[in-house]
């Protein structure tokens, strides 16, 4: 008889390699060895199905979008009108948002799922044309996919009349140019379009009016990587793999102060507790203090909520968002009001300029910022940074500027005194006020 379980293994059981699982195979990236290893089996059976009955099943399986806002994926699909115009389908790689990497090591390792899924959901839209923007550092990235199309259309996985199915498709490889904000779905939309990379105003909505003013429907790449995976594996194998309220696996990219940081695909719905315990434990000398959810662009949270399950509806009642599962742990030594000077800087230059509460308030926060940490700050600066948060939230053009307000209401709420040792000077300025010019 095995003895009682050790909380190690037990944690261990939370690993759940689903869409990862093809990550430490050797060469999982070429044709020959994805195909031993099921690859386009879920093609072939997605090909008999009807569009509106894979639509149908892609509801049940209860699939949300890993990109960040967790929109139903069979819904999403049925949004694009099925009225004779050409379609198409986006998937979106522009992954940029601080402490985010999941979509990076997916298409490097497993570009085929990523082509499979878009051959699915391409054929569930009747979408003839695909195209994946990929962020335009990632040329590795781009590389391997263009690899992986064209080996896909020598095999008769892509081109005209795929598998006999009367279904045609092509899929373009596109680079962006590095720019933030064309992760923003409108804005990589413009700047796929040749245009500068900014939001459009909405509605009229993407799946009517997008690409070239076509239905348009865009994905995230995890979201359609899983796409194949559920089809295979059936709706009701992808819900018991999460939790009670929420179907299926999640990458959650682990970094910061744990001794492994790396990607842990797990239930949705894991705790940080248990991500810390599968990445090591902290590093020696560090005691968790706060962490994001989900990127920088979610609010942060305090170690209390330590045991919160990491999915949609529970992170949303702890007062945050689950974003795109980036959790950055951080401990007794990370200065929180450091922590948001940084973001706040990387908001202000990645901000597009198009709407002016977020063009100038991250300007006027970033200057903030370097008064508090100069050892200037003064009483009223914590004020100003709560009234331009308030000026930037609901009121800039797109979710940059409301993401951007995140890290600072929320450190404002749990580390006030953080701001107050520097402006009380109990606490030594970070960099010379004359140096950087603030006043
Ligand atoms: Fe551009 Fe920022 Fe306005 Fe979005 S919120 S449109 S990024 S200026």
């Amino acid at each position: 008889m095995p003895g009682p379980r050790r909380p190690r293994e037990a944690v261990l059981d939370k690993l759940k390699p689903v869409i990862t699982k093809r990550w430490l195979s050797p060469g999982a990236w070429r044709l020959e060895v994805y195909e031993q290893l099921d690859g386009y089996k879920a093609l072939r059976k997605a090909l008999k199905y009807s569009q509106a009955d894979l639509i149908a099943f892609m509801k049940e399986s209860g699939h949300r979008g890993r990109g960040g806002a967790g929109f139903p994926v069979g819904m999403k699909w049925q949004f694009v009108p099925d009225d004779g115009q050409d379609h198409y389908l986006v998937v979106n790689a522009d992954e940029g948002e601080p402490g985010t990497c999941k979509d990076l090591p997916l298409m490097m390792n497993d570009p085929h799922a990523v082509i499979e899924g878009i051959i699915i959901a391409s054929y569930a839209i009747k979408a003839s044309r695909a195209y994946v923007y990929v962020r335009g550092e990632a040329i590795h990235a781009a590389r391997r996919l263009r690899n992986a199309v064209r080996e896909a259309k020598e095999a008769g996985y892509l081109g005209k009349d795929i598998l006999g199915s009367g279904f045609d498709l092509e899929v373009v490889i596109h680079s962006g140019a590095g720019a933030y904000i064309c992760g923003e779905e409108t804005a990589l939309l413009d700047s796929l379009e040749g245009k500068r990379g900014q939001p459009r105003l909405r509605p009229p909505f993407p799946a009517t009016h997008g690409l070239y003013n076509k239905p348009t429907c865009i994905n995230n790449v995890g979201t359609i990587a899983a796409v194949p995976h559920i089809v295979l594996g059936g709706a009701e194998w992808w819900k018991s793999l999460g939790s009670e309220n929420a179907a299926g696996t999640m990458i959650y990219s682990l970094s910061g102060r744990v001794k492994r940081p790396g990607q842990y695909e797990c239930s949705l719905g894991t705790t940080l507790r248990e991500l810390i315990e599968l990445a090591g434990g902290m590093q020696e000398g560090h005691e968790l203090r706060y962490f994001t959810p989900g990127g920088s662009s979610t609010p942060m949270l305090s170690a209390d909520s330590i045991d919160v399950p990491l999915d949609f509806d529970n992170v949303a009642k702890a007062g945050s968002i689950l974003g795109t599962t980036a959790v950055m742990v951080f401990s007794d030594q990370d200065c929180p009001v450091v922590a948001c000077w940084r973001w706040i800087k990387f908001y202000a230059h990645e901000s597009c300029g198009k709407c002016t509460p977020c063009r100038e308030g991250n300007y006027w926060m970033v200057r903030v910022y370097e008064r508090i940490l100069s050892g200037r700050g003064q009483m009223g600066d914590l004020n100003l940074l709560e009234s331009a948060c308030k000026n930037l939230l609901g009121r800039s053009f797109c979710g940059l500027g409301d993401g951007a307000t995140s890290c600072v209401t929320s450190s404002l709420k749990f580390f006030r005194q953080d701001y107050l040792d520097y402006i009380e000077g109990h606490k030594t300025p970070l960099f010379d006020a004359e140096k950087i010019g603030a006043h």
